[in-house]
């Protein structure tokens, strides 16, 4: 059986961007995200209580970190934001390359995906000799498009963020997620599961659900005439 876990630490906005000051600042990375800074993250959370089903003698952080081959664990900055730059020129970003999304919503690699699909798309409907003009103009249809479901993917990840994290705050919302009606939850379901962008250039997946997919302009897209 494999096991995958991960501790986040939530550390505050302004102390996150003294961080990056001093970061920039430093030369040497690897004593904030190297071994020793990975040890001594260990060593922080080791007492941590863990589920574990043994009453007698509960599990604990530290029994997962030494079942754990050292190399296997790592620390990583968790960022949230959405950039406002995607694309220059012949130059465009994916992924959390241009949005950076909580992992407590686990929905950053569908949305990097769901960017290289529609990406794929607009570029798929380039003229087959595209001017600078045309390469920017269909980048900003890809982003045009993609934006405003990375930012309710944005939004829904904080909303799980928060209620992941602890506080009166954290225990409110898990009271009520707890306790949502059947039809707010389908609610949020049908809003996030329209989303399913396909490959205009491939055979199209046939539509069996039972929320109907969402608008996908790129879809539609096509090579201008006579190209
Ligand atoms: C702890 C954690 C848990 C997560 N859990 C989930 C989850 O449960 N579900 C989910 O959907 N998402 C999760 N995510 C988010 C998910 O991992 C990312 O959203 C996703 O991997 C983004 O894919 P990407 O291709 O954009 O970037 P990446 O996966 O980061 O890929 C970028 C690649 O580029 C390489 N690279 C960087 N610089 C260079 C360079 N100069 N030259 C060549 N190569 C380079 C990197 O090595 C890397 O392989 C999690 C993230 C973290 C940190």
């Amino acid at each position: 059986m494999l096991v995958c876990w991960s501790c986040i630490k939530f550390i505050q906005e302004s102390k996150s961007s003294l961080d990056r000051e001093e970061k920039s600042a430093s030369s040497s990375v690897d004593q904030e995200w190297g071994p020793e800074a990975v040890e001594a993250m260990c060593n922080e959370i080791r007492a941590f209580p863990v589920m574990s089903g043994n009453v007698e003698s509960p599990w604990t952080m530290g029994d997962l970190i030494d079942h754990t081959p050292k190399d296997l664990i790592s620390k990583v900055k968790l960022e949230e934001i959405i950039f406002d730059t995607w694309f220059g020129g012949r130059t465009v970003l994916i992924g959390d390359a241009c949005h950076k999304l909580n992992p407590a919503g686990g929905v950053g690699c569908q949305n990097a995906m769901h960017d290289a699909i529609v990406l794929a798309n607009w570029i798929n409907a380039l003229p087959s000799d595209p001017t600078t003009k045309d390469i920017e103009s269909a980048f900003k249809s890809y982003k045009d498009e993609r934006l405003p479901w990375v930012r309710f993917a944005f939004n829904s990840t904080r909303f799980y963020r928060t209620m992941a994290s602890s506080g009166i705050m954290a225990r409110v919302m898990r009271f009520c997620g707890k306790h949502m009606p059947e039809w707010a939850k389908r609610k949020m379901l049908v809003a996030l599961g329209g989303n399913r962008p396909q490959c205009s250039f491939l055979p199209l997946v046939e539509d069996k659900g039972s929320v109907p997919p969402a608008f996908q302009p790129s879809l539609l897209a096509t090579k201008p005439a006579n190209m």
